[in-house]
């Protein structure tokens, strides 16, 4: 099976399926495995499987440069980037925004993901929801803070950093020249 997505290369399944748990033995994991092929990474292969039973939950992702501490700053021109940008974000990636103003430290909300930039900042206002109920003396603030990233998601103009020690956190952009790596 073969899935073209927009960004600048290609993606396709290798696996997708049932399998045997690898903690639980049982039948109920469900398992994928994806290869990016971009000009920016290389290839990027990518695991991931949850399974139903027990509750264990795999994400791995491979390429060239795993291992090395990474930078990635993505700069979003306009809404297509935020459309059609990948997010890859391991359970090691911190993901920060200086102009939208927020940190996403691993940990706090840890869990790896594979979306679109503008999926992910869904997410991100989703935890601004969240603390809204926790803070509600802070209700005002961050409200202005959803407004201002709903803007954003349309228009673009904006810049996500996403750092990991690991270099298993990826950005793989719409258009080549909105990302800039740096190995740490
Ligand atoms: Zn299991």
């Amino acid at each position: 099976m073969f899935l073209n997505v927009s960004f600048d290369g290609h993606m396709s399944v290798i696996f997708g399926g049932e399998v045997t748990c690898p903690v639980c033995g049982a039948k109920t994991f469900r398992y994928t495995e994806l290869l990016y092929e971009t000009p920016f990474f290389g290839n990027v292969l990518i695991q991931s499987g949850f399974c139903s039973s027990c509750g264990y939950r795999l994400f791995d992702i491979d390429y060239a440069e795993v291992g090395r501490p990474t930078r990635i700053v993505f700069t979003a021109l306009d809404g297509v980037d935020v459309a059609k940008s990948f997010l890859i974000r391991s359970k090691t990636g911190s993901i920060s925004s200086p102009d939208l103003g927020f940190t996403l430290e691993p940990g706090t909300h840890g869990e790896p993901m594979i979306t679109t930039v503008e999926g992910f900042l869904y997410k991100v206002v989703d935890y601004a929801e969240r603390l809204k109920v926790l803070e509600p003396e802070s209700a005002d603030k961050v409200d202005q803070f959803i407004q201002k990233v709903y803007k954003k998601i349309d228009e673009g103009g904006f810049t996500l950093v996403v750092e990991d020690p690991l270099g298993k956190s990826l950005i793989l952009p719409y258009r080549q020249e909105s990302v800039r790596i740096e190995y740490l």
